[in-house]
């Protein structure tokens, strides 16, 4: 019968709703549930009794399960519903009708609230997107900035760098040995004047002992004059320079200029050998003022601020 099994169908409405809700729900729902449908039960006896038809029909979604249509007259059950519509009937016109605005409410809430939550959603993701996509903007701002920062830095220090180079250079020249010793790691092995038994007269030059190949350099800028075999001096490389001096490099085992050549001082002009006559390896230095006779170069390199 409609009364008995409106709680259970109300709990079948009741159980389709999420579960968060189940519990409220079901009491207030199983209350609506019976109300209701007595109330429609109730109406639409009252209106057939007053067409003067005993035939009582609901529709299967109003009543639910448990209708019945009678025959003839009303049925106990019938006249229990009418009696309870006719209680009902005060509050229910007004009541029930809001209360199923209400559910609609609730539903359309529900959605309301479903789409809302999803808009959200999607909103934040949207924004999380919008938010990852500023931050790398950002970042690629920041990025070019400090690019731009560094090559406006860079600009200068790099003017500042190629200024500190001419400087360095313009020191360099103006601090360029005016004079150099003929070579290096070398140790004397024989003075000017010394005398000796491989000499014909005194020894008229400066040994500078070096293993065979260590560059041996022009002392001071000037013009080459001579580069070629010069007898008991072997392979022989003479310089004149601005004061008219001539050095001589001698038993060199190659030259490495040739006559007319241009040199600075410190120029290669050669290397050690033992070309000529020598028993090692070693450069002997001449100094021979106007190209005359040759002098002691000890003295000579001490003069122009050099300590052999
Ligand atoms: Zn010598």
């Amino acid at each position: 019968m409609p009364k008995h099994q409106d709680a259970p169908n109300a709990d079948r409405q009741a159980s389709s709703r999420p579960a968060a809700s189940r519990r409220v729900a079901k009491h207030r729902f199983s209350r609506r549930g019976f109300t209701r449908r007595n109330q429609l039960i109730g109406l639409t006896a009252a209106l057939a009794a007053a067409a003067g038809t005993t035939t009582v029909g609901l529709s299967s979604a109003a009543s639910g399960p448990g209708t019945s249509n009678t025959g003839t007259g009303l049925s106990p059950a019938l006249a229990d519903a009418l009696v309870a519509a006719r209680v009902d009937r005060r509050d229910l016109g007004s009541r029930d009708a809001s209360r199923i605005d209400l559910s609609l409410d609730d539903a359309q809430k529900a959605a309301a609230s479903s789409a809302a939550r999803q808009r959200a959603e999607k909103l934040a993701a949207n924004a999380t997107l919008t938010q990852r996509r500023a931050l790398a903007l950002a970042a690629a701002k920041a990025t070019a900035a400090k690019k731009a920062a560094d090559s406006a830095k860079a600009l200068p220090a790099a003017k500042a760098a190629a200024a500190a180079v001419a400087e360095r250079a313009a020191i360099a020249k103006a601090a360029a040995p005016k004079i150099v010793l003929p070579t290096t790691g070398y140790h004397l092995t024989a003075r000017f004047n010394q005398a000796g038994g491989r000499w014909a007269h005194n020894h008229t030059g400066l040994d500078f002992a070096a293993p065979i190949g260590t560059p041996v350099r022009s002392v001071m800028a000037g013009e080459v004059i001579q580069a070629d075999w010069e007898g008991a001096y072997g392979r022989q490389v003479k310089v004149r320079h601005a004061d008219g001096t001539v050095t001589s490099y001698s038993h060199m085992s190659e030259f490495d200029v040739s006559v007319g050549d241009s040199v600075q001082a410190g120029t290669m002009v050669g290397r050690i050998g033992i070309t000529g006559n020598t028993t090692g390896p070693h450069v002997h230095f001449e100094v021979l003022p106007n190209g005359g006779a040759p002098i002691d170069p000890e003295p000579w390199l001490r003069d122009h601020g050099l300590n052999p």
